[in-house]
């Protein structure tokens, strides 16, 4: 992490708050089901090391990436015992490294399984590898017409000495509402692709569907391991199903900057680009330093709120690329206030949600997309 100078522009990152919703977590399922922390994606934008390292140390056993880049460099950085599970590949990717790091890698379709074999051959040693089941997100993961074929390779290239099937698992498509019909669907067909597998031969040492809405709501789905990714950042999956603080998390990220600059403004003064805001009073106007390139939504124009010297404000016009401006009302704010666009909430500030609100989307897009330009500042 930089350490900027303390009033910048910075992503606050509370990795107390990230521990104890992993303990949260953990004691939400029963104690044989271990938890994987998802750490894809720079942690949700929270910066992967740390967050891999904090929640290792909460208990966590498992960490979870994406691509198999983003799991080498949580080996490369030093983090040398913990299980990692990546699960997103495409032909060519650096299979013999991943045998090297011992990683454990997803294989959803054949030619996986041929990519991994030939690697495994090569590195002289086998891999460590879990089937995916797609039992109806409709995204990655075998189809069920397609599994006893992946499942019989898989196991001839096991009795090879070419690899070990760790696992068996698959992901839900909307956990997130309850009583969705398609939850106890995909439910069934995995129990079916498990039972398939399992008398075919395969004993995995995990088997695991769950992600956050799953592990906090529906404890018959989380088997032998959870992974959840946004509940460990504090991040409610989704209002309907609660706030984070229904489930005892707390959020882990705030994004705050200091005001760059205060000016009077006459009625009648248009805002930023296109002047979609024009002052209807006189007023004042303060400046702050992030904008769209730091990953605030310019879908929030006119919308997004950022507490400013103990009153929420609205973003004034457009989000430029670097910048954006709030409507002070005519209060006489200090440059170098701080300006705050969200946090845990409980200093009146607005939170990741209120962002999602602001520009359609959800709470996930709005922390992930913090951009690099931005410091992570770990207290
Ligand atoms: N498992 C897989 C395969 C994922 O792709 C993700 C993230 O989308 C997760 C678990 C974690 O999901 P969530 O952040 O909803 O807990």
């Amino acid at each position: 992490s930089q350490t900027p100078p303390p009033r910048r522009a910075r992503a606050e990152i509370d990795l107390g708050a990230l521990r104890a919703n992993v303990r949260a977590l953990r004691a939400r399922v029963a104690p044989h089901s271990q938890v994987m922390a998802v750490v894809k994606a720079d942690a949700y934008g929270h910066g992967a090391v740390p967050c891999a390292r904090a929640a290792l140390e909460a208990g966590a056993t498992w960490l979870g990436t994406a691509t198999p880049h983003e799991a080498l460099a949580l080996r490369a950085a030093g983090i040398a015992d913990a299980r990692i599970l990546c699960w997103l590949w495409t032909p060519g990717d650096p299979w013999d490294q991943g045998i090297e790091a011992d990683l454990d890698m997803t294989v959803s379709g054949t030619w996986a399984l041929d990519e991994v074999r030939e690697a495994a051959r090569r590195v002289g040693r086998p891999a460590r590898i879990q089937l995916k089941a797609d039992t109806g997100l409709g995204r990655n993961g075998c189809q069920p017409a397609d599994w006893p074929q992946l499942v019989g390779e898989a196991l001839r290239a096991q009795e090879e000495g070419l690899l070990r099937v760790t696992g068996l698992w698959s992901h839900f498509a909307c956990a997130d509402e309850p009583g969705h019909p398609s939850i106890t669907r995909q439910l069934e067909l995995f129990h079916t692709m498990l039972e398939h597998a399992e008398k075919a031969g395969v004993a995995p040492e995990v088997r695991h569907i769950a992600n956050s809405p799953a592990t906090l709501t529906l404890p018959e789905t989380h088997f032998d391991l959870v992974r959840p990714g946004i509940a460990m950042y504090g991040v409610s999956p989704s209002p309907e199903l609660g706030t984070p603080a229904d489930f005892g998390l707390r959020p882990v990220m705030s994004l705050a900057a200091s005001v760059a600059l205060v000016k009077n403004a006459p009625a009648g003064h248009g805002v930023s680009y296109g002047h979609h805001y024009v002052t209807e009073h006189e007023t004042t106007l303060g400046l702050v330093p992030l904008g769209y390139a730091d990953g605030v939504p310019r879908h929030a124009s006119g919308r997004g709120p950022v507490l400013v010297g103990g009153k929420v404000r609205t973003v004034a016009g457009r989000v430029a690329m670097d910048q954006f401006v709030v409507d002070l009302g005519g209060d006489v704010v200090e440059p170098g206030t701080e300006a705050l666009l969200f946090g845990p909430g409980d200093r009146g500030e607005p939170t990741a949600q209120d962002w999602a609100d602001a520009a359609d989307t959800i709470a996930y897009e709005i922390v992930t997309r913090i951009g690099a330009r931005v410091p992570r500042v770990y207290i």
